[in-house]
């Protein structure tokens, strides 16, 4: 090898709550029609990719942040990553000779979309290293096949996603809203939520509840009207599998939180609040009564202050050598 062969670029993905979700009746082909509005939090995960090594690939490494507990993620091909690079790969007709080390802060099976945006983070360190200089469009086809979440990682900001949440439009959102963010060390399982979902409501309508009020809500730039009408239609099924959400819900309205809510199909939990101020006063308290619900959700599960909207995928550091 030559000098100046290999190449590395570090690019950064962000976590996403739903804002909005409302979900239909399960269709023939085993998916459920939503109507979402997904937003990206400042909470990210790094992905570094390293081409010029031939033979290398796809290879793949991982290390987390403490609260982040990496052990139900594979390494192999059902790694999202490894799916990605391969996938690209052949599209393009060329070897997949790539090395990724992920770090990642989102917790996993969080209900947080991580894998998803390790995946669009992915597409788009290889876009960049191998030259393709892909479409948006060509970007977002590819990241759809792989995962529903996927496309919304690639964007990043605030968006409504309708289908299974890959057919997205963007949401003016010029505010920024603060969170803090409950997570949890013990994953919930989406299918296994959704298949909850589908026993609690089985006359649930074929059409998803739409996302209007929230779009209009967001561009009021209120957070008090926001927090009325933010809503999770899986949030029932995730009470049921794990009922200490629903307590923590109440804490964190409690200590000052204009609303809680499960975020996706959960465990991670979401609080808004009015301001940073008041998100850095939720987050204290949060923290301080967190270790009593230890056996039920997690020893070291990280109580955070997040804003949004985040952005999506972005490039964050590059070096040849
Ligand atoms: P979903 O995106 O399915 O709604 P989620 O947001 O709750 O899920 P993820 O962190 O994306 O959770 O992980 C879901 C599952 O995907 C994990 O349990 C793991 O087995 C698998 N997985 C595959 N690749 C990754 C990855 N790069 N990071 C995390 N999990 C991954």
């Amino acid at each position: 090898m030559t000098t100046g062969d290999v190449r590395t670029l570090t690019v950064r993905a962000a976590a996403k709550i739903n804002l909005h979700l409302g979900v239909g009746a399960v269709r023939a082909d085993g998916y459920h029609p939503i109507d979402t509005v997904f937003h990206a939090v400042s909470l990210f995960d790094d992905v570094t990719a390293a081409t010029g090594e031939p033979g290398s690939g796809p290879v793949l490494t991982l290390d987390g942040s403490d609260h982040v507990d990496l052990v139900d993620v594979p390494f192999d091909r059902r790694n999202l990553v490894h799916a990605a690079a391969t996938r690209l790969a052949r599209e393009q007709q060329r070897a997949p000779d790539v090395r990724v080390a992920v770090h990642k802060s989102i917790p996993v099976a969080g209900g947080l979309a991580g894998g998803s945006a390790d995946a669009a983070a992915t597409l788009v360190a290889l876009d960049r290293l191998w030259g393709l200089d892909l479409e948006d469009q060509d970007l977002l086809r590819v990241a759809a096949d792989l995962g529903s979440d996927v496309p919304f990682a690639l964007l990043g900001g605030t968006a409504r996603g309708t289908g299974r949440g890959e057919v997205l439009q963007r949401v003016d959102d010029r505010s920024t809203w603060w969170w803090v963010l409950v997570t949890s060390t013990h994953g919930l399982s989406t299918p296994a939520v959704y298949r909850r979902f589908d026993e609690l409501f089985p006359t649930a309508p074929a059409r998803p509840t739409p996302a209007d009020r929230v779009e209009r809500a967001i561009h009021s730039g209120d957070p008090v009207q926001l927090a009325r009408v933010l809503h999770n239609d899986l949030e029932p099924a995730a009470f049921d599998l794990r009922p200490g959400l629903a307590e923590l819900v109440s804490r964190g309205e409690a200590a000052g939180a204009l609303r809680g809510m499960v975020s996706g199909s959960g465990p991670t939990c979401a609080f808004l609040c009015a301001d940073a101020d008041a998100a850095r006063a939720v987050c204290s308290e949060l923290r301080e009564t967190e270790p009593a619900r230890a056996g039920d959700l997690g020893a070291d599960g990280a109580v955070l202050v997040t804003t949004g909207p985040a952005p999506g995928v972005h490039q964050v550091a590059y070096e040849r050598r």
